[in-house]
């Protein structure tokens, strides 16, 4: 069962202040900024940059973005060098002393490129859809896109993976994924990076927004894990309604974390 985060906030900033270390990871897209119609028109306002930069070096906490975004992308966004990365929902992550590809998703690379260019092809041009190739997964957004036209990228993508056994599509609220089979996903890299960056027994922190973002709720049953947005069926503890409420935890993680 979720319960609204605020309710009962108290609770949980008491057993962040007990836990001997704290490993945040979250989310970017829906989760630190809203969803933008074009994924490129994006930016990280600085007070939010500042606070996780902030949180980063308080010597109890450890913080990593975990985003569908390529790596290159989210470092650019982010761009604070005291945080770990993960991109392309954890097949490529960066973190002080590591530095990962999924080895699976390198050998996709080739499908995946077919499956990339058919989908620009068929799709590219219809209202408010775009296509990203991010090298070791694909994504195709339709956030802005009406109803038909999500059908119809939808019925694209599954024409243009059928057959193909390397990848698998996923699809969501405000896009699709095309990801390579066997690969990592947000929970693998959720616990590897917190193995790296803070070790197997700091409490676990994770908020997002997405269907791909469940692989990490449930990879961290123990954790405090967070779903962004309206009530929906989740593997996440909390739930709260929007990046605004995202930004008021982060900073009562940080009064927490501070006292
Ligand atoms: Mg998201």
């Amino acid at each position: 069962m979720t319960a609204d985060l605020f309710h009962h906030l108290d609770a949980v900033l008491e057993r962040i202040r007990s836990a001997p270390t704290v490993w945040l990871g979250t989310d970017f897209d829906g989760t630190l900024v809203p969803h933008a119609a074009d994924p490129g028109d994006v930016a990280l306002d600085a007070g939010t940059k500042e606070l996780l930069r902030d949180l980063a070096t308080r010597p109890r906490c450890r913080v990593a973005v975990v985003t569908g975004r390529s790596l290159a992308d989210i470092r650019r966004l982010v761009a604070v060098n005291e945080i770990a990365y993960a991109g392309n929902h954890g097949l490529e992550i960066q973190a002080n002393g590591l530095d990962h590809r999924d080895a699976a998703a390198v050998l996709a690379r080739e499908p995946l490129e077919r499956a990339a260019l058919r989908l620009a092809d068929e799709l590219v041009g219809l209202p408010g859809i775009t296509v990203q190739d991010k090298r070791l997964s694909l994504a195709v957004d339709y956030y802005a896109s009406p109803m038909e036209i999500r059908r119809i990228a939808v019925s694209a993508i599954d024409a243009a993976i059928g057959g193909v056994p390397e990848l698998f599509a996923r699809h969501g609220v405000h896009g699709s994924e095309v990801r390579p089979v066997g690969a990592g996903h947000k929970g693998t890299a959720a616990l590897r990076l917190r193995e790296h960056q803070s070790g197997p027994d700091a409490l676990p922190i994770f908020l997002g927004d997405e269907r791909t973002d469940e692989d990490a709720f449930q990879a961290l049953p123990d954790g405090i894990t967070i779903r962004v947005g309206d009530p929906r069926p989740t593997a996440a503890r909390y739930r709260v309604d929007s990046p605004q409420e995202v930004a008021r935890f982060l900073h009562r993680l940080r009064d927490t974390l501070a006292s």
